[in-house]
């Protein structure tokens, strides 16, 4: 069973190409972002806590998305797809164990390769249209420092252990699933 991390900052192109590997490869696809937004529209005590986080572009305590992703890999019969999980070193470490206990492994990590001002660029570009309250300037850019100090290093942490991939994440969206397609079936 496929179990994929799509990995990269915020304005990579990680949902776009989720919906098309989810449509390759028929997985269950777990984006924490998704997933902290159903509990904000649940409107629960947590939801409002998780709110106000997300809109200062901080992330949120990884208990909560731990056991978000817990209970995922528990009911998952398919091949799960992670977006947006792990964002630090220790939620990657939290998903190696999770995955063992389940007698799974990660088949590997793809990492969305974008430089900054063309982030910057679609981030701003979506705010115009997306609703979300933290698709805005000043969000947006700590949202962007919170990736650089916190999340890139979980690519390091994949690369020591072999499974870490990069695709060049600008151009022509489906010329970039077709890479990120070739990487992910040379490994499964
Ligand atoms: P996303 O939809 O992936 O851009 O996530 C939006 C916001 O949700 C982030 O800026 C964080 O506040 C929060 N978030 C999403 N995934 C995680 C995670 N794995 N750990 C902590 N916070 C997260």
């Amino acid at each position: 069973m496929l179990n994929i991390v799509i990995f990269g900052a915020p304005g990579a192109g990680k949902g776009t190409q989720s919906d098309l590997l989810v449509e390759r490869y028929n997985l269950n696809h777990i984006s924490t972002g998704d997933l902290l937004r159903k509990e904000i529209a649940a409107q629960s005590e947590l939801g409002k806590r998780i709110k106000s986080i997300m809109d200062s572009g901080n992330l949120v305590s990884d208990d909560i998305v731990v056991a978000m992703i817990d209970q995922a890999i528990a009911t998952d019969t398919q091949g799960l797809l992670f977006d947006g999980f792990p964002r630090n070193v220790s939620q990657a470490e939290t998903l190696d164990k999770l995955l063992e206990k389940h007698g799974r492994k990660l088949t590997c990590v793809v990492s969305l390769d974008v430089p900054r001002d063309e982030l910057v660029r679609r981030m701003l570009e979506r705010a115009k249209v997306s609703g979300r309250s933290d698709d805005n300037e000043v969000t947006i850019m700590n949202r962007l420092k919170e990736y650089e100090a916190k999340t890139k290093p979980v690519a390091d942490f994949y690369e020591k252990k072999g499974l870490h991939v990069k695709v060049n994440g600008t151009g022509d969206i489906k010329a970039i699933s077709q890479s990120v397609i070739a990487e992910i079936d040379k490994r499964k």
